[in-house]
């Protein structure tokens, strides 16, 4: 667990008591603070009894006291409007923060000798692969990593602070927008497209949070960019003209001047002024398509800063394998390979995950996100047919009309009987089941762990019934 740094005897207010909020507690009451918590959900509520941290309606909050207000990333900040109890904070004039700023005032508290280092990650996609593939790498090298924040432990609950170890956070959006004096040694911006709209209120404020990851570096510390969407390659400029860190442009899309980038397969840096092939990665296969080499191409730069060599990076890679949900291998039913995909929640991922094979027989909707899949009509030609599930299925028809056939499923286990029936029957060698809907889950699953797991499991059914090698 890691202490908080000036909290002694303060009032400090904890909302949201998911895993994060209730771990902001424990460090909270730890360091001798005082905590008031409240949740509108009563079995969060419930998860207070018997602590310290009683949970307490706001309304009984001693407001006046208050030294900050911690709020879980869920919390509306600024859209669709401020939360009742952000607006409160604002009103009295207190803090709103999150854990990882929590965690950042325990980092500064120490001397400079003792700092660990900190690697942050954010993106719109790709975050929590490469969070976790910088830890295997940096593991494998050696190096004490500690792996938390958006994926796996909360953040106040990693080990201690302490000079040897290394820190890989993954931070979304909404985290970055409650953290205030993070310092990363490196930080890594991976690529943007419009997403969580609805949240952050316009494309311009989801990019000015994402670019938050860079606040208080300094020049020895490195600033990684990929640059393979207008964003992004916007970011890379300005981040260079800023002159705040050493900058490292990387890319899945082509060849870098300077940088390290990923190009058919093979992995390249330039870092010195001199081109080197650090080696192949096409055949890793818990990070196959052009999107995960990008984050490949990002482990390398941020690896290579920490003194592991080019080879080692390769090496690991190749041995990484993929998060659940996320371009995951589930099963070959004779000809046909099954991919869980779930975690692709907009068209962005889910085009990533298109561009990665051929003879696809594609399952996608849900909850549709802004502009939804019209973007990924260029792709329908890798695609045989697509199986269309969920509340937008309809609207996505509409959007694929003339690139596609597509068939109106309803449900997941309509759309998976159908693909795979028709993938099995069709001429080509090795058609793929992909499962990577383009869409949020909320409207059939609770999330999009749920509706991996519910494709895992029809897809274990299927091969039950097909008697065939998972
Ligand atoms: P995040 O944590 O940012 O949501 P994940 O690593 O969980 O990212 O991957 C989410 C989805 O995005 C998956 O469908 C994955 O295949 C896709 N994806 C992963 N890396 C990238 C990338 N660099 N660019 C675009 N899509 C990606």
């Amino acid at each position: 667990m890691i202490l908080i740094p000036d909290v002694k005897n303060k009032a400090i207010a904890v909302f949201g008591l998911g895993v994060s909020g209730l771990a902001t507690c424990e460090a909270l009451v730890a360091s001798g603070a005082h905590v008031f918590t409240w949740d509108e959900n009563p079995k969060a509520r419930a998860k207070t009894a018997n602590t310290d941290y009683r949970a307490e309606h706001p309304k009984q909050w001693p407001w006046k006291e208050l030294a900050a207000t911690v709020v879980s990333p869920g919390v509306p900040l600024t859209h669709p409007k401020p939360h009742p109890i952000v607006r409160k904070s604002q009103i009295e004039k207190i803090p709103v923060i999150g854990d990882a700023e929590l965690f950042a005032r325990a980092v500064n508290a120490l001397a400079e000798r003792e700092r660990p280092r900190i690697v942050a990650v954010t993106g719109t996609n790709g975050k929590s692969t490469t969070t976790a593939l910088i830890g295997h790498i940096l593991r494998d090298a050696g190096e004490e990593v500690h792996v938390g924040g958006n994926i796996g432990e909360a953040v106040l609950s990693l080990p201690a602070p302490e000079a040897r170890a290394t820190y890989v956070l993954e931070l979304s959006s909404f985290q970055l927008d409650l953290t205030f004096s993070l310092r990363a040694n490196a930080a890594v911006f991976l690529n943007l497209s419009p997403d969580h709209l609805d949240r952050h209120g316009s494309t311009a404020n989801y990019l000015a949070v994402k670019k938050r990851i860079f606040f208080n570096q300094t020049a020895k510390d490195l600033a990684v960019v990929g640059v393979d969407d207008e964003y992004g390659e916007a970011v890379c400029t300005e981040q260079i003209a800023r002159e705040l860190a050493q900058v490292i442009p990387v890319s899945a899309r082509g060849a870098l001047g300077r940088g390290a980038y990923a190009l058919d397969g093979k992995l390249f840096y330039n870092f010195e002024g001199k081109t080197v092939l650090a080696g192949d990665i096409a055949d890793a296969r818990g990070l196959r398509g052009s999107h995960n080499h990008q984050n490949v191409a990002a482990a390398l730069a941020v690896c290579a800063q920490f003194g592991v060599s080019p080879a080692l990076v390769v090496q690991s890679a190749k041995r990484f394998g993929a998060l659940p949900h996320r371009m995951e291998e589930i099963a070959r039913i004779g000809k046909t390979l099954f991919i869980n995909d779930s975690k692709a929640t907009n068209a962005a991922a889910a085009a990533r995950a298109l561009g990665a094979f051929e003879n696809i027989y594609w399952i996608a909707g849900g909850r549709a996100k802004e502009g939804g899949v019209a973007s990924l009509r260029s792709a329908m030609d890798r695609v045989a047919r697509v199986y269309l599930i969920g509340e937008s299925a309809e609207a996505l028809e509409e959007q694929l009309r003339g690139a596609a056939p597509c068939a109106l499923c309803g449900d997941l286990e309509t759309a998976l009987g159908r693909a795979a029936a028709d993938a099995s029957a069709s001429d080509a060698a090795a058609p793929v089941v992909l499962f990577s809907p383009a869409c949020a889950s909320y409207d059939q699953f609770a999330n999009f762990e749920e509706r991996g797991e519910a494709f895992r499991r029809l897809v274990g059914e299927l091969t039950e019934t097909n008697g065939a090698a998972a």
